[in-house]
């Protein structure tokens, strides 16, 4: 079992574990803890993160980046259609509609679904959390913004399914900030006194958002999220880039719009230069070389001509509501990439009368909250006891056709209602019934759809006595923040005493117009399970004497953009297939570079630590052939198989005593180590006694163990090698000069023929064989 948090970002990602009784931030195989969400396609395979950045100027139609908010959208949704227009590479719509990627990979137009995607950044992450852990890690806890909707969420999901994890929680990335934050603290008010309120912004690259926690001891509340959802560092690059194709375009009559490759660079250098506006209010100069067109150019700014100050840091409407004062807030804590921009630092503290507090990691805070919180889910893992109530982002409304009126509807989830919660509705039907959720306040959604989905609540049948049967049906915001209609079941009446009619004993009863629909009640507590007991077993003092029965009923679910079963089963096997060839093609990428290591490391050994052993005619054929291998990598040996480098290899290292058994190579080690100790043992001796006395060892003696030593290495050492032919079916596949050499009656070749004797023959065919073994 894994403890693993995500934090899946728009420009980056961060992963954190929990690892020898604390949570660290982990590196990737660059030694950075940032790995930045791109994906790139080539004609072999796919790298992803930070070997993806790198081709970003190089293969940019291939190159994918920025993908995070196409989750859950429709292709014609305004906000895909107005980020296509700024992209270099190219979407596409998917069969259902929703929102692909289309890129050459492996040679072929592919198109990718965005949960493909993000499944191929998923699977980067859980290798580096794997590498890190040296174990599997499926089990984990993955971040999304506290803005996005069910269809955005449940299609995170799928992407991580797709990588094969197992999502634990999705957790809202403010949320993952405050228990980053609230875990650690010792200070907190016991759980009767007034909350402790702090406020968590978090400026990323793409969004803002805005968290208001309580904290009490042992617990963190939302009481509020505001948010811009398109409003981040993005933006501020965008500002900077406009004024410098405006500059360019001034100076050097160049139209950088039209030319992705010197878009993208540009890109590049405006986000260096808006960090280092950051840390200095002078001006700041800004150089690309051979930009377009072969022309270098050049240009300078200031913090305050760049106009970054000009971009407001609206809350909208909520947090004004709550009227929090900033004495009620006991700190304002930020975090986030673009928090870092001193004039966005000075409204967020004006907005809220107070200095800004930087507690945690800008970059981290969110990957470890999302640990945090796995390890609390973990039955594995020890933690401290926290409890995290969540908010829904966006009023969740249900409603219903009923035969004499249409379109009944109900606000089931109000903004900022408690999640994860339940909430048990009941309707009196005789005849299955649908219902549609949807958000009920489009304002407050950054989409132009307010569709969640449709639940058909089926096998519903009237009483025996033909009146309508009574369903409850349980509705749920889940951990991920998802809607869903859980459980439905019917409630027979099995017995009913005389005279007495069957009463309902809800705690709470609306009154609603419509002929099939009598009564909806709801209860008021994430204790879902308890609370439904509860309702089902009546108060003692209005015990009716009525005996019932409850039936599950089946519900089909028609979820808005939710990728179907066998669309998703097809995605993971093929990630499995693009991870399969990406290691091979590792695989053959690392034969490559070996010998191409292997030709420096020998050219530098043999002018230098082995020039002395080394003849000079050994020494320039072995540099030839160096030269050659060297010139074959970039010419014909460029792009081959792996076991066509392997053998390069092989064929350079074709050193004297390779094929030499270790075991017995290690023995005439010893041998000759033994010798030489009795040879220096007898010096020493000899060289310490007087020359009068006899010699210590005899010429005899020492002809003697020479004749050992001899006789116990020579046939190891001397043995030969053994002669690698190649077999003989390749032979007769080289055509027909080849053929004819093999015709017994008319050697075509006389000398050849006399020289390779039927015998001979026959010893090399037998020789691949062992090779092979
Ligand atoms: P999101 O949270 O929107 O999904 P993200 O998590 O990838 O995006 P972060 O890593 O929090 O975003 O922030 C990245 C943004 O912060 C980029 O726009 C980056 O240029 C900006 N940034 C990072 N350091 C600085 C700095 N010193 N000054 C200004 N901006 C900075
Ligand atoms: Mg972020």
């Amino acid at each position: 079992m894994s403890v693993v948090g995500f934090d899946l970002g728009f420009q980056s990602c961060y992963v954190a574990v929990a690892r020898a009784g604390g949570i660290e931030t982990i590196a990737n195989e660059y030694s950075d803890r940032c790995t930045p969400s791109f994906v790139s396609f080539g004609p072999r395979n796919r790298s992803i993160g930070a070997a993806a950045k790198s081709q970003v100027v190089t293969n940019c139609k291939n190159t994918v980046q920025g993908f995070k908010r196409f989750h859950g959208r429709a292709f014609s949704d305004p906000y895909v259609q107005s980020a296509k227009s700024n992209l270099v590479y190219d979407l596409a719509q998917m069969p259902s509609g929703s929102t692909g990627i289309k890129v050459m990979y492996m040679e072929e137009e592919k198109v990718f679904s965005i949960e493909q995607v993000t499944g191929m950044l998923l699977t980067k992450l859980k290798e580096t959390a794997e590498s890190a852990l040296k174990k599997p890690v499926a089990d984990c806890v993955i971040s999304v913004p506290s803005y996005f909707t069910d269809a955005e969420r449940r299609s995170v999901m799928d992407a991580a399914q797709i990588a094969g994890l197992n999502c634990l929680r999705l957790m809202n990335e403010t949320t993952a900030v405050t228990l980053a934050y609230g875990i650690y603290k010792q200070d907190l008010p016991a759980p009767e006194e007034k909350p402790r309120i702090v406020v968590f912004v978090d400026l990323g690259h793409s969004g803002y958002q805005v968290s208001v926690c309580a904290f009490n001891k042992g617990k963190l509340k939302i009481l509020a999220t505001a948010f811009d959802s398109d409003l981040g560092g993005k933006d501020f690059d965008a500002i900077l880039v406009n004024y410098f194709c405006e500059e360019f375009g001034k100076k050097y009559k160049l139209d950088v719009k039209s030319k992705p490759r010197a878009l993208v660079r540009l890109y590049q250098e405006c986000e260096k230069l808006k960090k280092l506006m950051s840390a200095n209010s002078s001006d700041l100069p800004l150089n690309i070389e051979c930009f377009m067109n072969d022309i270098d150019v050049s240009g300078k700014l200031n913090r305050e001509q760049s106009l970054l100050s000009n971009i407001g840091v609206s809350l909208r409407g909520e947090l004004e509501q709550k009227s929090l004062k900033g004495e009620d807030i006991y700190a304002v804590e930020i975090v986030g990439g673009a928090s870092r921009i001193p004039s966005i630092k000075e409204r967020i503290s004006k907005f809220f009368g107070k200095e800004l507090s930087t507690t945690l990691n800008a970059d981290e805070a969110v990957a470890r909250g999302c640990a945090l919180q796995c390890a609390i889910l973990s039955p594995a893992f020890k933690v401290r006891e926290f409890s995290i109530t969540d908010v829904v982002p966006y009023s969740v409304s249900i409603k219903w056709n009923s035969a004499a009126e249409e379109g009944l509807r109900y606000e089931v989830f109000p903004k900022n209602h408690a999640a994860p919660f339940s909430k048990v509705l009941t309707f009196y039907r005789k005849e299955p019934f649908t219902l549609d959720a949807y958000y009920n306040n489009p304002k407050e959604l950054p989409y132009p759809t307010a569709t969640i989905g449709q639940f058909l609540i089926q096998n519903v049948v009237p009483q025996p006595s033909g009146e309508s049967a009574k369903v409850k049906v349980k509705v749920r915001v889940n951990v991920h923040g998802v809607f869903s209609v859980s459980s439905a079941s019917l409630v027979e009446v099995v017995k009913t005493a005389e005279g007495e009619e069957p009463m309902e004993t809800d705690q709470a009863y609306f009154n609603l117009p419509g002929v099939y629909c009598s009564s909806l009640l709801f209860q008021t507590s994430a204790e879902d399970a308890k609370q439904e007991k509860k309702n089902d077993q009546p108060p003692q003092a209005k015990k009716p004497k009525v005996k019932t029965k409850t039936v599950e009923l089946p519900i089909e679910n028609n979820l808005h953009w939710q990728l179907s079963s066998e669309e998703l089963n097809t995605f993971v096997e093929n990630e499995g297939k693009m991870i399969m060839q990406d290691k091979l093609e590792k695989e053959r990428n690392d034969a490559k570079n070996n010998v191409e290591e292997y030709v420096y490391d020998m050219r530098d050994k043999l002018h230098g630590v082995l020039e002395k052993f080394v003849n000079e005619t050994d020494r320039d054929s072995f540099s030839l052939k160096l030269e050659d291998t060297e010139n074959w990598l970039y010419e014909d040996g460029e792009d081959q198989q792996k076991q066509v480098y392997i053998d390069k290899l092989a064929e350079l290292k074709d050193e004297l005593y390779d094929h030499l058994d270790e075991l017995e190579v290690t023995r005439v080690g010893k041998q000759v180590n033994d010798a030489m100790v009795w040879m220096n043992t007898k010096m020493n001796q000899q060289n310490n006694q007087d020359l009068t006395l006899d010699p210590v060892v005899k010429v005899a003696e020492i002809q003697a163990k020479t004749k050992e030593l001899y006789s116990a290495c020579n046939p190891v050492v001397s043995k030969p090698k053994p002669k690698v032919e190649p077999p003989k079916e390749e032979k007769t596949e080289n055509g027909p000069v080849n053929g004819q050499e093999g015709t017994e009656n008319q050697p075509s070749n006389p000398d050849k023929a006399a020289s390779t004797g039927t015998e001979q023959e026959t010893a090399e065919n037998k020789l691949p064989e062992m090779d092979i073994d």
